[in-house]
């Protein structure tokens, strides 16, 4: 058996002892550790090597072989000592002893490994600690000989042999039932095998794969099937797939169930706030039970879940966590390591700390990602990566925060007046945008980090929810400020303070997050993004940052233009200085339609405020029709009660907001949904942060208003439409309501399969 693993892996394996502590110490971004790592290096004399690669066996019998590696941090020849940096904040006494602990096993597998290559006899080993803050270095340093260092290295190998045998296997008989996979139905659907057959291809050339397939045609399992065949083959060590909306999460697991796979284990990550059993207390052994003595307890737990295998999901990883008296959540952390495929969100890989990514970077897994709903990922790459401050939680701690740290928010205060000043003179506007982060600002917020982040180290109870809040913001939009480039938009936004006088919120906005994510799609072996709606493609190729020459496959539709009614009501406008002339005719069209066809209908607004101006002139209007509708913030039951109106042979018409929890990922096939009203375009608002995406986006791309307004806002409508044929056998009718459907740069973006008419007037309308 032949098995690698690298250093950090093995240490983090066998070093984990204690208690979990998730104590908010902020690590430093990986540019600051990177910097901090060279800023060591160049004080360092000329005989300092950085970045040596090692590497070593360890071979117990003949049978076996464990291949350890990595890259230590620096060597120094002269003074024969080996030092492993880590950049940190803040008081280095909080640090947890397992956290030393497993600096201290990296170190010295590191030195074992030295001390082999350049045939040592002994070697000082050093941890030195760079105050990211300060720039000052703690070091630790002890000696250690050749034979004490190949002691403890063997030790580690051995307890983690154990371990890797068992992997080995599991590995052997996933492959092994991987080859053997066959679809779980007799045939395919239309289009399914087309689109199978396309990310089989896309693994095996270890390419991405941008790809439209229409909805009902098994576009979960018809991805799901070729990528895990392709494991084996292509000896892809882990599967992501990953959703940007929760019910496709349940999807993808029934599918695998579906598959049966078996021994493939499959996990599935959620969010901490839905995993957490104690939401009251803080991720630490004094405060959570569940994390005191977690790494003492995880390796039963983890040896549980694994030997179990099968589906992991949320409720089986509560379970397994509950029993061994451990986080469920960071379980299902640890968990990622050992299973073959993840079901996640879009974030576990795409945002700035994203755990699935760095695992495959670490481990250096090669990796097969499928992004489902991949129309999403433009705007959700687009919050990840952007950060916003309001000057007004700043001007509350500037009362209310602690003594020690007045200074700090007074001097954030101060410098933020002075912006207002010059960005807003006379108070002339609402909005500005900037050239750039403005200087002296960003320097203040850099400096209070690193004041709250000292102030942290004295204060072991922590800091008040309103302070943490903050300081997570901080930290997030210095982070994002990193980054800032002509991708972003950096912006002020004006407003009347509560005590007079100007405040602002300070935002930085990232317009195009292809080069954020063009990284982690560099780092899988294959990538496939797939939905009902990516066209056009070049939109979605320029803003998700796919590498050049990705292939576009749009998988044709199994349905015919017979199965849906498509009408456009070409004489009412619904832009926002016809709205109230459109509330009649709009009402009237729905009625006309519901009198033709009783059954179940959505209809869709751009905004609440329409939609309840809309829904009242009809009740008054046509008070036997039933209606629902959509409210703000609904809680998850209110959005199944919302659903279970819809019913087969029901009758009624749901009201719903465009691009809501009920344009997408819905699911009323047949007679459950007969029909849906359009009355939008979907346009995102004219308003000065639109306008300025508009500028920059036609700056880089040429067509500003497309990619502004247009393509995201079909992308919508069409995805609303798609809600009323969802098989072969439905039929339906939907009304698009507004006179610039009829526009051909609006008509090339509807479906090939659509069969559009045009209606004025509203004519008695029927269904077949
Ligand atoms: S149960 Fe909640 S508070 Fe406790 S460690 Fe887990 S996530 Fe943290």
């Amino acid at each position: 058996m032949n098995y690698r693993v690298a250093v950090r892996a093995l240490c983090e394996f066998t070093a984990g002892t204690g208690d979990l502590d998730h104590r908010f110490t902020p690590s430093p971004s990986a540019r600051e550790g990177i910097a901090g790592h060279q800023l060591v290096a160049a004080r360092r004399g000329e005989s300092y090597e950085s970045e040596i690669s090692l590497s070593g066996d360890y071979q117990p019998d003949e049978s076996v072989i464990l291949t350890v590696g990595g890259r230590a941090d620096g060597y120094d020849s002269a003074a024969n000592r080996l030092e492993e940096i880590k950049t940190h904040r803040g008081d280095l006494a909080r640090m947890s002893d397992n956290q030393r602990a497993l600096h201290w096993a990296q170190v010295r597998v590191y030195g074992a490994l030295l001390c082999r290559a350049r045939e040592l006899e002994g070697v000082t080993l050093a941890l030195v600690y760079l105050d990211i803050a300060s720039q000052r270095e703690s070091v630790l340093t002890e000696w250690s000989t050749r034979a004490e260092l190949e002691a403890f290295f063997e030790d580690q190998c051995e307890r983690f042999l154990i371990w890797a045998a068992q992997e080995a296997v599991h590995r052997r008989a996933r492959d092994a039932a991987l080859e053997k996979l066959v679809f779980p139905y007799t045939t395919f659907r239309s289009g399914q095998r087309e689109l199978a057959e396309a990310v089989y291809k896309a693994a095996s050339t270890q390419r991405c794969l941008l790809m439209q397939a229409p909805t009902g045609i098994g576009k979960t399992l018809g991805t799901l099937f070729p990528q895990l065949a392709a494991m084996p083959r292509h000896n892809l060590d882990r599967l992501f797939y990953l959703t940007a909306k929760t019910t496709g999460r349940g999807l993808a697991l029934s599918a695998l169930e579906h598959l049966d796979a078996k021994p493939l284990r499959v996990l599935e990550l959620v969010a901490r706030d839905k995993a957490c059993e104690h939401p009251d207390k803080a991720c630490h052994g004094e405060s959570c039970p569940l994390a005191r003595g977690f790494y003492d307890r995880l390796p039963e737990a983890r040896r549980q879940a694994v030997a179990q295998g099968g589906r992991l999901d949320q409720a089986a990883l509560r379970h397994i966590a509950l029993a061994h008296d451990i986080c469920p959540y960071y379980l299902g952390q640890e968990l990622a390591r050992w299973c073959d495929v993840v079901v996640g969100d879009v974030n576990h890989y795409f945002d700035l700390n994203a755990m699935l990514f760095g695992l495959t970077l670490t481990q250096q897994w090669r990796v097969g990602v499928l992004v489902d709903e991949a129309h999403n990922l433009v705007e959700r790459g687009r919050r990840m990566y952007s950060a916003q401050l309001d000057q007004a939680a700043f001007k509350r701690l500037r009362r209310q925060a602690p003594e020690a740290l007045g200074k700090t928010f007074r001097r954030i205060d101060r410098q933020w007046n002075a912006l207002n000043k010059a960005e807003h003179p006379k108070g002339s506007t609402t909005y500005r945008e900037l050239e750039a982060i403005p200087a002296k600002l960003l320097s203040a917020l850099h400096k209070a980090i690193a004041e709250i982040t000292e102030y942290l180290a004295d204060e072991p109870a922590g800091l008040d929810s309103a302070l943490s809040q903050t300081y997570f913001d901080l930290l997030h939009f210095c982070r994002v400020a990193e980054l800032f480039d002509k991708q972003f938009l950096c912006d002020l936004s004006f407003r009347c303070g509560r005590r007079g006088g100007t405040i602002s919120a300070l935002a930085l906005r990232n317009v195009v997050p292809a080069t954020l994510l063009a990284p982690r799609f560099a780092v899988s072996h294959t990538s496939v993004l797939f939905s009902a709606t990516l066209s056009p493609s070049r939109y979605y190729a320029d803003l998700l940052g796919l590498p050049e020459r990705t292939p576009w496959l749009e998988v044709e539709a199994p349905f015919v233009a017979d199965q849906l009614e498509v009408r456009i009501a070409a004489d009412v406008s619904t832009r926002f200085r016809h709205r109230q002339a459109s509330l009649d005719p709009i009402g009237e069209l729905m009625a006309q339609q519901f009198r033709a066809q009783p059954g179940n209908y959505l209809a869709f607004f751009s905004s609440f405020d329409y939609l309840e101006q809309v829904l009242e002139r009809f009740h008054e209007s046509h008070p036997s029709i039933p209606v629902w509708r959509q409210e703000r913030r609904m809680s998850e039951p209110a959005r199944q009660d919302f659903l279970a109106r819809f019913e087969a042979r029901g009758q009624g018409i749901g009201f719903a907001v465009l691009g809501g929890v009920f344009g997408e990922g819905i699911d009323l096939p047949g007679e459950r949904l007969i029909g849906a009203f359009i009355a939008t375009l979907g346009l995102p608002q004219i308003n000065p942060v639109n306008e300025g995406f508009k500028q920059r986006l036609g700056a880089i791309f040429g067509d500003g208003y497309a990619y502004t307004y247009l393509y995201p806002g079909l992308q919508k409508v069409v995805q609303a439409a798609g809600r009323v044929i969802r098989t072969r056998e439905d039929r339906g009718v939907v009304h698009l309501i507004d006179d610039r459907f009829n526009r051909p740069e609006v008509r090339e973006l509807l479906p090939d399969w659509w069969q559009t008419s045009t209606v004025r007037s509203f004519p008695l309308l029927s269904l077949q």
